[in-house]
């Protein structure tokens, strides 16, 4: 089926900018429009973080709560003293290691960054991204550009320009298509409005990774226990997210009663006449005999699962199943962030075939 695309589309690569069309784009964010973008992350949607009226369409077009406030990116470090009233010392030495990079800072925010940007929040989320042409779009909009995630509120993080299309093609002027992002999930946020630094999502950029710089820092408590009554303190992470149409289970424990329970699971459904979805890896992927098998990278390189996460979550969506079975991946640096993310997408639906009398350790 055709529909309607409002936006431009400008192809471009990091190697081979299309300077006239990242002008154009500048322009367009400057007199208050919306512009989807390439990130190292996921795709941004991009509007004037200065401008209250762009805030508000960003709310709109993807359908997001006011309350979820904006990430203002920025490409130039000289340009985050403007929008924020203090830099805190760890603030600094985290910025010097990790900016340009999937890292997002909360300080204080200056005057000048509307209340519509932030969510109604004194403080302020900002990230300096490192894709060159994400870069050079927020320069050409003059420093300033507020930019969630590109998709449809609730629906999976964009990863390919062709997601952008799909979610919000009709409503937003212009989408960079700068080809597949590189890490696949969003940045790791780090609160610095608090004594402790707090990670308030968890990303590429690992807790171990941020003790390692600073010491002292702590996971949110709202992360660790999403079922309590202790709520997430980055407003967005306790809605549900990344959902796939279809209901999706994570099957966790030793890796042979994983696959015996999701083949067990397939084929009862293929029997009454139903299809599920299966998210294994290249290790596994081989094992299972009905259903719809995906695999999501491979458990020997990590960043290969969190890369394709979003992807396949999208394209089950068109896959008319019943059900989707994931294997869990509590793999080594970047586990905490991939199972955050798929937990949010199963709401926190997870099926343990761990029996007591094993004592493998090393299960999935
Ligand atoms: P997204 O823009 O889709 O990557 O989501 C941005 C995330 O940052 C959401 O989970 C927000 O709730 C969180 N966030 C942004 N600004 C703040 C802030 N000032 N304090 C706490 N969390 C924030
Ligand atoms: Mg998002």
């Amino acid at each position: 089926m055709e529909r309607k695309m409002k936006a431009e589309i400008a192809v471009m690569t990091a190697e081979n900018i299309d300077e006239d069309a990242i002008r154009r784009g500048g322009e367009i964010l400057k007199n208050g429009g919306l512009v989807a973008f390439p990130t190292e992350t996921v795709y941004g949607l991009g509007g004037n973080a200065l401008d209250p009226k762009a805030s508000m369409k960003i709310y709109a077009a993807k359908g997001r709560p006011s309350d979820n406030p904006l990430i203002v990116h920025i490409a130039d470090i000289r340009d985050l003293d403007r929008i924020v009233t203090e830099v805190p010392e760890k603030a600094r030495i985290l910025a010097d290691k990790y900016w340009p990079g999937p890292l997002t800072m909360i300080l204080p925010k200056a005057d000048i960054v509307p209340k519509e940007t932030t969510g109604g929040l004194d403080s302020v989320a900002v990230r300096f991204p490192s894709d060159r042409i994400a870069q050079e779009l927020i320069r050409s909009a003059g420093g300033y550009v507020a930019a969630p995630s590109a998709n449809t509120s609730g629906r999976p993080s964009p990863t390919t320009a062709q997601h952008v299309a799909e979610d919000l093609g009709e409503a937003i002027d212009m989408i960079i298509d700068g080809g597949q992002v590189n890490i696949g999930l969003e940045s790791t946020i780090v609160d610095f409005t608090e004594d402790i630094p707090v990670v308030l999502r968890p990303g590429y950029i690992s807790l171990e990774m941020l003790q390692e710089t600073l010491g002292d820092v702590r996971m949110d408590k709202g992360l660790i226990k999403p079922d309590s009554k202790v709520h997430p303190k980055a407003p967005g992470m306790k809605y549900r997210h990344y959902a796939p149409k279809a209901d999706l289970a994570i099957v966790e424990g030793p890796t042979e009663q994983v696959i015996s329970e999701i083949e067990k699971r397939a084929k009862e459904a293929e029997e009454k006449g139903q299809k599920v979805g299966i998210i294994a890896t290249d290790e596994t992927k081989g094992r299972y005999s009905h259903g719809i098998i995906k695999s999501i990278g491979s458990r020997e390189q990590e960043e290969t699962i969190a890369h394709h996460l979003y992807e396949v979550l999208r394209d089950f969506d068109s896959c008319n199943v019943s059900a989707i079975y994931s294997e869990a991946f509590f793999t080594p640096r970047m586990g905490q962030a991939i199972m955050n993310r798929l937990l949010k997408a199963a709401g926190h639906k997870i099926i343990n075939v761990q029996e007591e009398k094993e004592n493998d350790s090393t299960g999935m």
